[in-house]
């Protein structure tokens, strides 16, 4: 009895539509790096692009490879740059990079000017080069100059406009060279994030963008695990490794085929929720490789059954609430879905 993973690919389309009208008049551009965030880069790119998307983002150039036979017309771009491929690697694949320091952005303007995205560094300090070594650039003609935004999620946080200043600064310096800022959050921030080109990538697959708001987001994932065993504690027992759930007497202990080994780690420890058949249920104890163990007490007798699924997340138990619960951000607990799913793709 495996746990199932269903992803709803008609969500994931709903939500690039969604993006798509907020950030418009820019393009939408769909992130597809990690492997899609966990939930699978393939199907998803291919759904987006019969949404008629035509703008990709991976992290390296071999997910970027992996992707193209399906992309056809579509650019893909590569954030993490040459990465220590040849030009010529991507050019012959019709993939082009984000170039991100001197020396690739040399090597790639020795190969062609163009075909390349620009990234600056206004404030991120991970990748892209800063705003004083813009020396560097001579004679490049970028597809678009891009930059990243570090507190995208807080969208009151004055970092953002900090950055956009730094970053409007650098356009006067590029005229006539479009523009890309926004991941998903800020497309929600106006237009004025938007510029030319969005790249958003959580809010394609449900993630809420924003700590502590409500999720413009519609869930892509629902996770339903079995149950294994039924058990009631008596008064003073423990359930699971470290003893840190202690029973008050007559606990019904429903144990889940699906644990850390699957993606729901130590943060869902104490934390986790659920649903059965419209009842809710809580984690009790620790989080172990293979199994959760559920305090069903609340559930009537004749529907804690052996092979029953219970709903970990999606569907009844809004993503959103379930990741809340344990404190976890999206982006962590999907890039972490492991890979013992029954995975189920949905799509009309
Ligand atoms: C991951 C990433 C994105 C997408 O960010 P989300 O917050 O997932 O929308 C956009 N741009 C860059 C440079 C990224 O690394």
């Amino acid at each position: 009895m495996q746990p199932r993973l269903i992803i709803d690919l008609n969500a994931v389309a709903a939500n690039y539509r969604l993006l798509r009208v907020k950030a418009g008049p820019a393009i939408c551009a769909g992130v597809v790096k990690g492997d899609g965030y966990g939930i699978g880069a393939e199907p998803i790119a291919k759904r987006l692009y019969q949404e008629g998307c035509r703008i990709f983002f991976t992290a390296g150039i071999d997910e970027a490879l992996t992707l193209r036979p399906h992309l056809r017309d579509a650019i893909v771009y590569v954030l993490a740059g040459l990465c220590g491929a040849k030009p010529v690697d991507f050019s012959a694949q019709s993939i082009r990079p984000v170039l991100n320091e001197a020396g690739e952005i040399r090597e790639w303007a020795k190969h062609e000017a163009g075909n390349c995205i620009l990234h600056i560094d206004t404030g991120m300090n991970r990748l892209g080069l800063p705003p004083d070594a813009l020396k560097y650039v001579e004679g490049l003609k970028p597809d678009f100059i891009m930059s990243h935004l570090a507190n995208g999620e807080r969208p009151d946080d004055a970092k953002n406009a900090e950055q956009k200043a730094v970053f409007d600064a650098i356009l006067r310096e590029f005229p006539g060279i479009p523009a890309s800022l926004a991941a998903t959050a800020s497309i929600f921030m106006g237009q004025g994030y938007c510029y030319d080109l969005a790249r958003p990538g959580i809010g394609l697959y449900g993630g809420n963008p924003f700590t502590g708001r409500p999720n413009p987001m519609q869930d892509v994932i629902r996770i339903d695990a079995p149950i294994l065993q039924i058990r009631t504690l008596a008064k003073g027992e423990t359930v699971g490794y470290g003893a840190t759930f202690t029973a008050g007497g007559g606990e019904r202990i429903a144990t889940l085929g699906v644990g850390y080994a699957d993606g729901f780690g130590r943060p869902f420890d104490n934390c986790g929720i659920g649903e059965l058949d419209g009842y809710r249920v809580r984690l009790a104890g620790r989080v172990s490789m293979d199994y959760l163990t559920f305090d069903v007490s609340n559930c009537p007798e004749n529907m804690l059954r052996i092979g029953k699924f219970i709903t970990l997340l999606g569907g009844p138990v809004p993503v959103d609430e379930a990741l809340n619960a344990a404190k976890i951000s999206p982006y962590h607990f999907f890039t972490g879905l492991g890979r013992r799913f029954n995975r189920q793709y949905i799509s009309d």
